[in-house]
């Protein structure tokens, strides 16, 4: 029996991972806190919001009043903390946001989860954390948890900076914290916002497919069920005290991403292959925008056994499906290929 308090859960990953934890650990309670920003949505849960074992609370992680009342009401005992403003050039338009959100309201939390567990038994505070936090590689070597932070945009400063109070209350008070640092997910019910959504989106519309500079920036993609057996993984067996690095062992220019979103999407849809490249419009590059991002993921391989499993072909080509299918379930109707 847990009673665990993940934050952020009707957000993108959040929404994966209160599903899978709330379906196949029947005996935890989960309680899912969340503002419901733009960002969030609870018709991703739609699924499970009749479980017995699930709680919604529609709250701020900086509410110090809240997190004492649920904390004493639902005797917590773990926190996942997802919560954040996620998305790299809102934070270039709005850095107070994302400070206000994700370092204040970690360490609000954290002091929450300090004041309740006098004893460190039994008890985890899991901090879901990104690898932009160690700024950007050229063309060879790979992030590893030893890898030193230096965080370039202001999200990835404040995720920096929230992992650093993490670590600070494990070694200042004890309190049994675990960090993971994940690459870029992909999968269903992703924010418009972002780069696949956004692509797969322009293409249903016929509209302009806007990619930064020269499109040659490298990202490692991970499918968001991967992602979410990773975090399993490390809520039960990860050591307290460490980071653990996530990647999808799949890396990828922007511009090699989008063309593959095309073929597969122009194939779905029945139009010549790479009909949809006249679509793409390079745009002027984001501020600060990081060259490469990659994972070693030997500690994870090694230490809990855990790989990422699903093949980006089949992940991607799941995650068009999902798109075209809300697409034409908001009455935006496109013919599919018989
Ligand atoms: P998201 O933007 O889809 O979801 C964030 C959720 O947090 C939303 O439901 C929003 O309503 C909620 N939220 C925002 N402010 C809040 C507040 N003050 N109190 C309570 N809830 C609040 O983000 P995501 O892509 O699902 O990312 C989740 C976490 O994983 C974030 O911490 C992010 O930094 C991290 N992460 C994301 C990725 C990725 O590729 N998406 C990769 C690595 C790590």
């Amino acid at each position: 029996m847990k009673n665990i308090l993940i934050t952020g859960g009707a957000g993108f990953i959040g929404s994966h991972l209160v599903r899978h934890f709330v379906l196949k650990y029947p005996n935890y309670s989960i309680i899912n806190l969340d503002l419901l920003s733009y960002a969030g949505d609870l018709s991703r849960l739609d699924s499970i919001t009749d479980k017995k074992n699930y709680n919604f609370i529609n709250g701020d992680i900086n509410d110090f009043q809240l997190l004492n009342e649920l904390f004493r009401k639902y005797k917590i005992d773990s926190v996942i903390n997802l919560a954040a403003e996620s998305h790299v050039d809102n934070s270039i338009k709005n850095p107070t946001k994302f400070a206000e959100t994700n370092i204040m309201g970690t360490l609000n939390l954290l002091n929450v989860s300090n004041k309740f567990w006098k004893d460190p038994i039994n008890k985890i505070f899991y901090h879901i954390s990104t690898d932009e936090v160690y700024g950007e590689l050229g063309e060879k070597g790979l992030f590893k948890e030893t890898s030193r932070y230096n965080p370039k945009s202001p999200y990835s400063a404040s995720k920096a900076s929230s992992d650093h109070l993490t670590k600070s209350f494990f070694y200042t008070f004890n309190l049994p914290i675990i960090i993971s640092n994940c690459s870029n997910n992909y999968g269903p019910d992703q924010h418009s916002e972002k780069l696949i959504p956004l692509t797969i989106n322009k293409i249903l519309n016929n509209q302009k497919i806007p990619i930064y500079g020269d499109g040659k920036n490298i990202r490692d993609w991970i499918f968001v069920k991967d992602h979410v057996d990773a975090i399993d993984k490390i809520f039960h067996n990860g050591k307290i005290g460490e980071t653990y690095n996530v990647g999808g062992n799949n890396e990828l220019t922007n511009l090699e991403l989008v063309k593959k979103i095309i073929e597969i999407t122009d194939s779905k849809l029945g139009r010549t292959t790479g009909t949809s490249q006249d679509l793409i419009s390079f745009v002027e590059d984001r501020k600060g925008h990081d060259y490469r991002y990659a994972i070693d993921n030997t500690k994870i391989n090694k230490d809990l056994n855990w790989y990422p499993k699903t093949i980006f072909k089949e992940g991607l080509d799941h995650t068009i499906n999902s798109y075209i299918e809300n697409f034409n379930n908001n009455n935006n109707i496109v013919n599919l290929k018989k």
